[in-house]
């Protein structure tokens, strides 16, 4: 049991508000009239005159709470603790690579250099930070085995559109229109969304029963109607697609393209380059193997790297290097266009650019053998108690199905809420959907094996809980600030009364 998880377990009685579990009521809630956290000088004379009618309000506070300068601290300050983020734990969740980010980078991002200049500066001014921009993008491609990369994208969904888009502008200069785009089953959902929202049809492509594509299949759907494959390498159950070379010949051979969703990338670092495999091109997403921090949906980056032949269509501007120094070059007439308002998310690139540089070749390699090595720890530890998915090797995750759990009358979700209980941030449950009830498990490299041990541990604590009193599993977590919540109705249907309640606030 990790020591969180003890802490809980022997303080807290279930459902009890003691200790530093105080309940937090909302802002609007420790309102009170007259309280006040600022203090600003009188105006002088009369101000309001001044401003233009539209611009004044009707009543002084506009139903803002009315709290003091320690309350409305301390209340933030609570708010704050109630989070688990990577700062605070091991968040084991599979696909989205939550890894650790070295506070150098976080240093480098903040540097006055970088955080204080505008994205409409003139290029003479901001030679550092293309400098920076082209290096990166350099050293992304030599990592990956392609000829260029983009780092415009602002996630791996929106690289794996520019890349789709790129494909699309190949076969359209080839003078050909194709309809569809196959995927294997494991893919990531934002594939088959890609492929509609570029216009294309998805076609699903079934894997063996270690969840490996074989070329046969690939041969079978290939025809002059297919764009493009995506293929996921570490494929979604965190095994390598073995095939990859062989099934990129079959479609190069049908004149389609082969798109690497390069999700997955920690576990290949150094070792393997999927340009090297026959890919034309692939996402990067620096927000999972480039230490980039992210969670609630953002911020994210998500580079492209293309072989030549796509090179025309990379989006502009793309930055060149000549005797004057670096600049934009907007003179792409084949390109797919613009993405972004300005050059990606600059201060995630820095911090991307830290961690490669950080790393060095050396680190890299290192990088992604640990975290092969962490995910195989986990499934050498677990594997015994839990269902394996996949009887192939894991690389840089694990994956479990529910098979054990159904007897005992749990279900995934149920261990994944008693994780919490323990100290633990759940790892991503249901996904894939190829794998029943699946329990998807990526520690990272970042990890050591003490951490390791405690999350196992707690683990199989979970199992033996589940054969004894499966009610407890049922209805953790207890020792949380809230239990079980219905999150689709609270992404769907948010309760906003509170402030919406309040009078004359809505009209505003
Ligand atoms: C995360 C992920 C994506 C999407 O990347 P975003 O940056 O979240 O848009 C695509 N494919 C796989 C396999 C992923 O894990």
């Amino acid at each position: 049991m990790s020591d969180q998880g003890k802490i809980l377990e022997t303080r807290e009685p279930a459902g009890a508000h003691r200790g530093y579990r105080i309940p937090e009521p909302l802002v609007f809630e420790l309102s009170q009239p007259g309280c006040i956290g600022f203090s600003l000088p009188e105006a002088p004379g009369d101000a309001a005159a001044d401003l233009p009618r539209e611009l004044l309000r009707d009543d002084d506070l506009a139903g803002l709470p009315e709290v003091s300068e320690p309350e409305v601290t301390r209340h933030f300050t609570r708010m704050s603790q109630r989070n688990y983020g990577i700062d605070t734990g091991l968040f084991p969740l599979g696909s989205c690579t939550m890894k650790y980010n070295p506070k150098v980078g976080e240093w480098a991002a903040r540097l006055d250099g970088f955080a204080g200049i505008h994205p409409r500066w003139p290029e003479s001014a901001v030679q550092g930070a293309l400098q920076l921009l082209h290096t990166l993008e350099r050293a992304l491609a030599q990592v990956s085995g392609f000829h260029r990369v983009t780092l415009q994208p602002a996630a791996g969904a929106q690289g794996e559109l520019v890349g789709l888009m790129m494909i699309r502008k190949a076969l359209l200069k080839r003078g050909e229109r194709r309809q569809r785009v196959i995927v294997p089953a494991s893919a990531h959902g934002t594939n088959p969304a890609s492929a509609t929202l570029n216009g294309y049809e998805t076609v699903e492509l079934k894997t063996n029963e270690s969840g490996i594509l074989t070329p046969d299949v690939v041969l079978a759907a290939m025809d002059e109607h297919v764009a493009a494959i995506m293929i996921t390498n570490p494929n979604t159950l965190g095994v390598f697609e073995p095939h990859i070379a062989a099934i990129a010949e079959v479609v190069h051979a049908r004149g389609g393209f082969v798109y690497c969703d390069g999700a997955n990338m920690n576990a290949l670092l150094g070792h393997a380059r999927p340009g090297d495999m026959g890919v034309d091109v692939m996402q990067f997403n620096l927000h999972k193997t480039f230490s980039t921090p992210h969670g609630g949906g953002g911020p994210g980056v998500g580079p492209v790297g293309v072989a030549e032949v796509l090179e025309p269509h990379l989006p502009r501007p793309v930055i060149v290097q000549d005797s004057k120094g670096y600049r934009f070059d907007w003179d792409r007439p084949e390109s797919v266009g613009r993405l972004l308002g300005h050059n990606g998310q600059f201060g995630l690139i820095v911090r991307a650019y830290s961690y490669l540089r950080e790393l060095g070749p050396e680190g890299l390699h290192r990088a992604a053998a640990h975290a092969v090595l962490n995910a195989n720890y986990v499934r050498a530890r677990l594997g015994g108690a839990y269902a394996l998915a996949s009887k192939a090797p894991s690389m840089h995750e694990v994956v479990f199905s529910d098979a054990t759990l159904k007897g005992l009358g749990v279900k995934t979700l149920d261990v994944a809420k008693r994780l919490i209980d323990y100290g633990f941030h759940p790892p991503t449950v249901y996904f894939p959907l190829i794998v029943s009830g699946a329990l998807m498990i990526e520690p990272t490299e970042t990890e050591t094996k003490r951490e390791l041990d405690a999350f196992c541990a707690a683990m199989i604590a979970i199992l033996d809980e589940a054969k004894k009193d499966p009610e407890l599993l049922r209805t953790a977590p207890h020792h949380a600030p809230v239990r079980r919540l219905d999150e689709t109705r609270a992404a769907r249907t948010p309760v906003l009364t509170h402030f919406f309640e309040r009078p004359g606030v809505r009209e505003k």
